[in-house]
């Protein structure tokens, strides 16, 4: 139902505003961002993002210079586990040098199935960060759905979500084919979904009284909140 989506996105639009990634769109770039924070959150990797880049840089070949306690010590603002986060990022530049000669871009120029494997081979990344990398790079405009929060676009056109996080993925990811194969459209829906779930839709106790798409929402009018 493109139609429904459409009216769906307007309204989350006209009540959070226009979104813009908080993250790099360069492939490489956002695989380094991912890992400077812990638990992953938007302000936490950019947080961390911002010390890396001060501190040690970001390039593959800033990142193998630099020793892991230096590198640790750069990440730890990010949160949690930041001496793991530290090899991963080694990991992250020797990888992107080994594979690509040190652009990833290059690299996913590729069929999108292999540009995907190529993606997968990175440490936390799994295939909806490929479809998220996939997509904001302007590789290919994948329908990708915010992986924190797939929940969202099912409970709005269909109601409750199914128990396994897979089947959710994949049954959202369907419903946002619906819009037009474009970057602009897709990369659109993501952010507002992503931000929905942030804000109200959240995964557990949503905040229906407040949500601007209610009489629209699937799971809302089954409740009959
Ligand atoms: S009404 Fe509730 S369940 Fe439906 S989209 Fe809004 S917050 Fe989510």
């Amino acid at each position: 139902m493109p139609g429904a989506i459409a009216k769906i996105l307007e309204a989350l639009e006209e009540f959070y505003g226009e979104q813009e990634a908080a993250w790099p769109t360069d492939p490489y770039l956002y695989l380094v961002w991912l890992h400077c924070g812990y638990p992953a959150s938007d302000e936490r990797c950019s947080r961390g993002w911002q010390i890396l880049r001060n501190v040690v840089g970001v390039k593959p070949d800033q990142i193998l210079a630099a020793s892991l306690a230096k590198l640790t010590k750069a990440l730890t603002p990010g949160g949690m586990v930041p001496e793991v986060r530290a090899k991963r990022l080694k990991e992250v530049a020797a990888r992107v040098i080994e594979e690509c000669g040190s652009d990833l871009r290059v690299g996913l120029q590729n069929a999108p199935s292999a540009a995907r494997k190529l993606l997968k081979k990175f440490p936390g990344i799994a295939d909806p960060g490929a479809d998220r990398i996939l997509l904001f790079a302007g590789v290919a405009p994948i329908a990708a759905v915010p992986s924190n929060c797939p929940h969202v676009m099912i409970r709005i056109m269909r109601g409750p979500e199914p128990k396994d996080y897979g089947v959710t993925y994949r049954e959202a990811q369907k419903e946002l084919q619906a819009l037009p194969e474009n970057f602009a459209a897709r990369s659109r829906a993501f952010l507002l979904l992503k931000r929905h779930g942030q804000e109200l839709c959240k995964r557990t106790k949503p905040r229906c009284g407040q949500c601007p798409i209610r009489e629209s929402c699937a799971l809302n009018s089954r409740a009959g909140i």
